[in-house]
């Protein structure tokens, strides 16, 4: 019988070769609590905020769109260099974001029927085999 269970180790190495931004300590999956924009709900949390809105985690897409608004004065510069870090980011961060959350156990598990075939397959053979996806 063929082992299809995550080996989260071989995950984590494998996406970091991929993306090293994943394990950051300033943005990204490492320093957010795991889960969905607490703005729009559609996106993991990749950015933390801090300033007037009520949101303290969101995606990318409600980060670029909050502005200056998702910081407090004081950290005007750290959150102009968080949109420009998350503006540059691929198109496929949102399932490397939850393939990191697989990988550091903050998530057991992420819809893998419906995800495996479609957002798993244009990754790496390494990161593919971590999920026991690699045929
Ligand atoms: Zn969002
Ligand atoms: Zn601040």
């Amino acid at each position: 019988m063929r082992d299809t269970e995550v080996d989260p180790p071989a995950l984590r190495r494998a996406l970091l070769e991929l993306a090293p931004w994943l394990a950051g300590t300033e943005v990204g999956p490492a320093v957010v609590e795991a889960g969905d924009c607490d703005r729009c709900g559609g996106a993991p949390r990749l950015l933390p905020l801090c300033g007037p809105v009520s949101w303290t985690a969101v995606c990318r897409d409600c980060g670029l769109a909050l502005g200056e608004d998702g910081w407090c004065d004081g950290h005007a510069d750290q959150g102009a260099a968080a949109r420009d870090w998350a503006a540059a980011l691929p198109d496929t961060w949102p399932t490397l974001v939850l393939l990191w959350w697989l990988a550091t156990g903050e998530l057991r598990a992420i819809d893998p029927t419906a995800r495996r075939r479609t957002d798993f397959e244009p990754l790496p053979a390494p990161v593919r085999a971590a999920l026991g996806t690699a045929d």
